[in-house]
């Protein structure tokens, strides 16, 4: 066994899987839950224990533990291996063979991350941070806070922090790549953040990625947020999020702020299911993150007009990506920070419990900047506002009844509005159910393959009762079938992956299902029996004997027709043989 099967058979893909998808248990060993990798409402999303493999019906993808790693972080085969490694605290062999150009530089950007967290962290003593912490004792952040979140500062010089990544050890090639230093117009490099407080922002699995800025003095941009790298992907990454995910999930939402502040202030309060996006709006890779864990958002940006700005827009993606939203407007035009600071997290938590849903904000919205004294001042407001929202509610009887509480929570004649929608498509795609791949197969079939995949010596008998049977070749899982002849021949290993690794993409859809999603033959196959392998193979026997009567039937009308006794005699032999026998003592072949 090679270190990557070894790996693989310590680590549980469920448990792996599990931290990015909220996951439930649909029957033994097989785990659902909505797909990570395309928009869903109904979990599609399969994860198989045993086979250690997952699948989705919707969107077709599929693989093992390595492969859904890579998929979901954006990293490299052998990153993946090392993630997996590291988190089981098994060592990785030190072999060249086991890393990659792409998996080194990355590995140094990581690295480069963690020494200039440290250092900054170290810094924020230095008496040039006083500046900084005047600002956090302003903000009332304590001691734990600061360390908590591991906040720093970059001093004003400008080459600190290039010194002592050059004394580490790293290539100026790679430390311009890490874009916390850049190079100068006129030759020669210096730390992209001065005179600043550092916030870490980490990816999902907690490493150190990147770092957002906040200028002390009087610099232009108040935010500074490290530049795109190759760990960092800005409309991907939420502050907070590998630390707020567990705490979503159990309060089944997630609490979106603007600021580092607000997630920090919110966090220390204890409520821990808060995140933000970190320098850009909220986008839709980031609701997909959020969504893994729940569809439920409440949304709790500042109160001033940017923020309500920014909620407008944050509502429509949101609804895009089908999630449950509610805004939070704080009374007294407090932002959250300000919020669980004079009133505590009690009085926190309540509100975001008590949020409205997304059209009453809207509403609330709608009146402040339409006349709402007329009536079409209000069909206005509505018209702009609402409108847009409510078209986004795939479901049309729910946008129907959205539209009605909205006329009447605005005061504008509920019958036209409803006439609106009515005259309105949907403009959202609805979601179709996935084509079942089982549909074409015989029951049969399906109990057959699925009672021998884990049963070697009833397998071995099935197989070469199969292999020179005629029907092999009409049966839609073939490919199955011949995948498992060939496997079991060549003396390979028998498993999930390695059967997986010789089919095509139909097939392997078909495997998947088989294996993943068809509850009802579970029943069936458990206990799988020599009488029942033999009566699914005497029904496959004579489903093929049927077909070839009526092949031979057609003939032999053709024969009499052409006046061809001999052949019509021939025929009717063959047919009689097929009606009498059973395979394997009639020698029967066509
Ligand atoms: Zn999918």
């Amino acid at each position: 066994m090679d270190f990557k099967d070894q790996l693989k058979a310590s680590v549980s893909i469920v448990r792996i899987v599990g931290d990015y998808v909220k996951l439930r248990r649909a029957s033994p060993g097989r785990y659902a839950g909505l797909c990570p990798f395309h928009t869903e409402k109904t979990g599609s999303f399969s994860v198989s224990e045993d086979k250690g493999f997952y699948y989705c019906f919707g969107c077709k993808a599929s693989g093992d533990v390595f492969k859904f790693v890579q998929e979901i972080e954006g990293v490299t085969f052998f990153e993946a291996m090392q993630l997996l490694a590291e988190r089981h605290g098994i060592p990785m062999p030190k072999r060249r063979d086991l890393t990659d150009a792409s998996t080194e530089l990355r590995t140094a950007l990581q690295q480069m991350h963690d020494l200039a967290g440290q250092h900054f962290q170290q810094q924020l003593a230095s008496p040039a941070a006083e500046a900084a912490r005047e600002y956090l004792r302003k903000r009332g952040l304590t001691k734990r806070a600061v360390e908590e979140f591991a906040i720093g500062y970059s001093d004003p010089s400008g080459n600190t922090l290039l010194k002592k990544l050059q004394q580490a050890g790293y290539s100026l090639d790679q430390i311009e790549k890490s874009s916390l230093v850049r190079k100068r117009e006129g030759g020669g490099h210096y730390d992209y953040f001065r005179h600043r407080l550092m916030f870490p922002i980490h990816n999902e699995t907690g490493k150190l990625i990147a770092f957002g800025g906040r200028s002390i003095g009087d610099d232009e941009p108040k935010y500074l947020n490290s530049s795109e790298t190759e760990l960092y992907s800005k409309k991907k990454v939420l502050y907070n999020l590998h630390r707020a995910k567990q705490a979503a999930r159990k309060s089944d939402f997630t609490v979106i702020v603007e600021g580092y502040m607000d997630v920090i202030g919110v966090t220390m309060a204890g409520v821990g299911n808060v995140v933000a996006p970190c320098g850009t709006a909220l986008g839709n890779d980031q609701i997909k993150v959020i969504r893994r864990h729940s569809d439920k958002v409440v949304v709790n940006f500042d109160p001033d007009n940017a923020g309500a700005t920014a909620t407008e827009k944050s509502i429509q993606v949101l609804l895009d990506e089908e999630m449950h939203v509610r805004v939070l407007a704080l009374e007294g035009g407090l932002d959250p920070d300000e919020f669980v600071k004079a009133n505590g997290a009690e009085m926190y938590q309540k509100r975001l419990e008590e949020a409205p849903r997304y059209f009453f904000w809207l509403a609330d919205r709608a009146r402040t900047r339409f006349d709402d004294g007329t009536a079409e001042g209000r069909m206005e407001g509505f018209r702009e506002v609402l409108e847009p929202a409510i078209n986004r509610i795939p479901d049309r009887l729910e946008r129907l009844a959205v539209a009605n509480e909205i006329a009447s929570y605005l005061g504008v004649d509920a019958a036209s509005i409803r006439e609106r929608f009515r005259k309105q498509e949907a403009v959202k795609r609805v979601d179709k159910p996935a084509p079942n791949p089982l549909a074409m197969i015989s029951d049969s079939e399906r109990t057959l393959l699925k009672g021998i995949f884990d049963d070697a010596a009833l397998r071995q008998v099935v197989l070469e009762w199969l292999k020179p049977h005629p029907v092999l070749e009409s049966l839609p899982t073939r490919g199955l079938f011949r995948a498992m002849i060939a496997l079991s021949e060549g003396g390979a290993t028998w498993g999930f992956s390695e059967m997986e690794a010789r089919l095509g993409e139909n097939d392997r859809a078909l495997l998947a299902a088989l294996i993943l999603a068809d509850k009802a033959s579970e029943r069936e196959t458990e206990g799988f029996t020599a009488e029942q392998a033999t009566a699914c193979l005497a029904a496959l026997d004579q489903v093929w004997r049927k077909q070839e009567i009526l092949r031979l039937d057609t003939q032999i009308k053709q024969a009499e027709r052409d006046r061809d006794l001999t052949l019509a005699m021939q025929l009717m032999q063959q047919r009689k043989t097929l009606e009498r026998g059973r395979w394997g003592n009639t020698g029967a072949s066509s």
